[in-house]
């Protein structure tokens, strides 16, 4: 492994933890000072790819490396936070609980395409605990004449966090893991609140990004450019890019 260590280090960017404050039970708040911060391309919805298993004697490859979503980024103070919830109990959430500050930290910034789109007049965020930091920057960054409309859910409602300026904008339900009939009765309830053209957010639980994809597709007739999904997770696989 000390190969593969040596080339993360190499081809990845490298930064310091500034903080690190615990939201909830189960999410951790971590500050990165970094100078590649500063030139950054930063648009809302980047990721970065953290090194998280660096240092770890029984690492595979595999478990070198896990996606994080950049909820907030200061560029005059070479900044940015992510949030990490940690029910996943893998290298990830170990290593959101354990790191401290100081720490070195090596990762990359990732843009894909679950960024902000400010073209609809109503967007419909849906997430779970892991996809709130990037679902709360996608609706930061939406221009303040937009109707957002939510469903965030958690089977321990208290999990759920406000965003990084204290704010709630987001409505929080009570719902576990997988319950598509609970989502999608709340999806009913607020379509009749989006006005003009309508955008759809889905990130999180990839069971469910994809049965309301599905949902909002075949039921409810939207076209698939109106909807945005980002699988973050999928409870037979480790560590989703
Ligand atoms: C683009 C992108 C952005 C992401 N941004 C964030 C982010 O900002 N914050 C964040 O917390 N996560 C985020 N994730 C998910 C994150 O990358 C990891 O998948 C997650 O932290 C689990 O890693 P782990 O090593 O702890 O567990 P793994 O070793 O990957 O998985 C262990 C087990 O836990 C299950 N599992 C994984 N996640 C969850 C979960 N949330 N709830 C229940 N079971 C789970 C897996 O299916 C597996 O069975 C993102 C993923 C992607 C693809």
């Amino acid at each position: 492994m000390a190969l593969i260590e040596n080339i993360i280090k190499k081809i990845m960017d490298n930064g310091v933890i500034t903080s690190k404050e615990q939201l909830s039970k189960s999410v951790y708040k971590i500050e990165i000072q970094s100078e590649a911060a500063r030139t950054l391309d930063f648009v809302p919805g980047c990721f970065i790819r953290l090194g998280v298993g660096i240092g770890q004697e029984a690492s595979s490859k595999k478990d070198m490396v896990r996606s994080y979503s950049i909820w907030g980024i200061d560029k005059d103070k070479n900044t940015f936070s992510i949030a990490i919830a940690t029910h996943s109990n893998g290298i990830g959430a170990q290593w959101a609980k354990d790191c401290m500050v100081g720490d070195t930290i090596y990762y990359k910034t990732k843009r894909g395409k679950f960024t902000v789109d400010n073209t609809a007049d109503s967007y419909l965020m849906i997430g779970d605990l892991s996809a709130l930091s990037h679902l709360y920057i996608i609706s930061r960054y939406l221009s303040k004449d937009k109707h957002i409309e939510s469903i965030i859910y958690n089977e321990n409602i208290t999990e759920l966090y406000a965003d990084i300026d204290n704010e709630k904008p987001f409505n929080f339900y009570s719902i576990e893991e997988n319950n598509l009939k609970e989502i999608i009765s709340k999806i009913d309830n607020v379509i009749p609140h989006l006005k003009g053209v309508n955008m759809a957010y889905i990130a999180g639980d990839s069971r469910i990004c994809i049965a309301i994809n599905n949902y909002l597709r075949k039921e409810l007739k939207w076209e698939t450019k109106q909807i945005k999904t980002k699988p973050f997770w999928n409870p037979d696989k480790k560590g989703l890019e």
